[in-house]
């Protein structure tokens, strides 16, 4: 078994900035992450044949420090015991034991079907900015961009960037009048407000409409997507059909906002609550950002959705409350000092940023009887009902006998839509409902990859029917 002072999980933002924190004072260091290039989610960089800007070196120089060990394609996948992850790599699979573990994961997409979403050419706004950023594929000509969220907008100038032309951005928020309201909130962050207000004038200088209050209804398209039907919300938050639009297009970009990947803080056991301000199912965490298991911190958009300066703060944050249970110093009380402040300001504009793009419940009434709800399996509504209408209404029995969230995605893509239609066919809040217990593998392991370790053989009670070999 490996050991290490910290073991961290993603190399994205949070994770790098952990890793940074933790080498600078003294620590050692493992650092593995599923990708092949570090950088998570955000610093995977336009590609030098759009337009892009350069990566931040001084978060990548942890890389190179000697007290770092990076395993880069290295999926975690498991949390087996208290200061224990197993992780499965092309090079070397196993154990690690580690002092205090960081688990910086990341978010995923969170799409929400309706009629057509499964289509070719609808794709999500994560998805969007990684063939762009990272394999320079730009995903259509002519774009509309759809659903709810501050993601829309960078989706839409990353777009821009691409080469592609942006029908409309569509944001089912009342955006712009929340905005107005809210702007002393925004204010905690004035960089931040700053640049979306810059790209939002990029749109308005492009010629992008921009209509918010609105909802995409459907997506057409015999083999491929062919246009998109929008249709306004009215005051009492129903979709409003009767005034609905259409818009071509070869490409749907639909973004929902995105919910903290919580596969390993759930598999180690800890507690978590649900807060849809904050993305879904979240960890409990203690105001040093450690989760309900000791030692086990979990920080950036996977333990709740804050956005790139929030991962960044918090990864340095979860190294020096572990560094400061170790050996407290005058130095580094100050610097966590400092940090609070800065996640303070960070934590109000995030909160400001979720009330704005609070969705209109609306998107439960777009899911026709034959619209797939699961995609890996195949399951629609009409199944769904059909289940719920013999007896089976929980999550739980729902899952069992319909395969929902057992293909690849493993319910990363489907259980938080099947949660909503649970809870609101029973008329109860999601935080009651039970959810399918998680077991390993976290995300999809190779094989190959997982045989490597070399694990001893179990002991097996003695077969009393063998003879005696001493
Ligand atoms: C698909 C997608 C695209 C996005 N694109 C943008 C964008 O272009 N601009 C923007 O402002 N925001 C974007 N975001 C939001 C972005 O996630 C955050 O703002 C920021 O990157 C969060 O940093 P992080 O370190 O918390 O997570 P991430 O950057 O997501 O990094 C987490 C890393 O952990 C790895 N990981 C997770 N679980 C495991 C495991 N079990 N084993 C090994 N490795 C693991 C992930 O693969 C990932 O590399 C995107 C989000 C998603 C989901």
């Amino acid at each position: 078994m490996k050991s290490a002072d910290i073991a961290i999980v993603g190399a994205g933002p949070a994770g790098l900035a952990a890793a940074g924190e933790a080498v600078d004072h003294g620590l050692s260091v493992v650092l593995m992450d599923d990708n092949s290039q570090p950088g998570g989610q955000y610093f995977r960089q336009l590609p030098r044949q759009f337009s892009g800007g350069d990566r931040p070196e001084l978060l990548f120089k942890a890389l190179d420090h000697p007290r770092l060990h990076y395993l880069p394609d290295c999926v975690v996948w498991n949390a087996p015991d208290p200061g224990v992850l197993a992780y499965a790599a092309r090079e070397d699979s196993g154990r690690i034991r580690a002092d205090a573990i960081v688990i910086a994961a990341g978010a995923t997409d969170r799409p929400l079907p309706f009629p057509g979403w499964t289509l070719p050419g609808v794709i999500t706004a994560g998805g969007s900015q990684n063939m762009i950023k990272g394999q320079a594929v730009r995903p259509g000509e002519r774009v509309v961009v759809a659903g709810n969220g501050p993601l829309l907008l960078v989706a839409a100038v990353t777009l821009l960037d691409a080469g592609a032309t942006v029908r409309a951005v569509v944001e089912a928020a009342p955006f712009q009048r929340r905005a107005w309201s809210r702007l002393a909130s925004l204010s905690w962050s004035p960089s931040l407000l700053a640049q979306a207000l810059s790209w939002r004038l990029r749109l308005a200088a492009t010629g992008v409409s921009f209509l918010t209050g609105q909802t995409l209804i459907e997506a057409h398209g015999a083999t491929a997507l062919e246009a998109v039907s929008i249709a306004p919300i009215d005051r009492h938050g129903g979709v409003d059909r009767a005034s609905a639009t259409t818009l071509d297009a070869d490409c749907l970009v639909v973004g929902n906002g995105l919910a903290p990947a919580v596969e390993l803080t759930r598999l180690a056991g800890c507690a978590h609550h649900h807060d849809p301000l904050l993305g879904g199912w979240t960890p409990r965490r203690s105001a040093d950002l450690e989760t309900t298991i000791p030692g086990l911190y979990a920080v950036g958009d996977g333990a709740a959705i804050g956005g790139v300066h929030l991962a960044l703060a918090e990864g340095r944050a979860a190294v020096l409350a572990a560094l400061l249970r170790r050996s407290p110093s005058a130095f580094l009380r100050r610097r966590r000092r400092g940090l609070t402040r800065r996640l303070d300001r960070l934590n109000r504009f995030r909160a400001a940023l979720a009330e704005i793009f609070a969705p209109p419940e609306t998107f439960l009434e777009l899911i026709t009887p034959g619209t797939p709800v699961c995609r890996c399996e195949n399951v629609t509504l009409a199944e769904l009902d059909a289940c719920a209408a013999d007896g089976a209404t929980g999550m739980v029995q729902q899952k069992s006998t319909t395969r929902l969230s057992m293909g690849r995605c493993q319910g990363r893509f489907c259980l938080a839509t099947l949660a909503d239609l649970v809870a609101a066919r029973r008329g109860i809040e999601v935080a009651d409902l039970d959810w399918p217990r998680i077991r390993p593998p976290s995300r999809p392991v190779r094989l190959g990859d997982l045989l490597r370790e070399t694990v001893p053989p179990p002991a097996l009670p003695e077969d009393p029917h063998l003879p005696r070999t001493s």
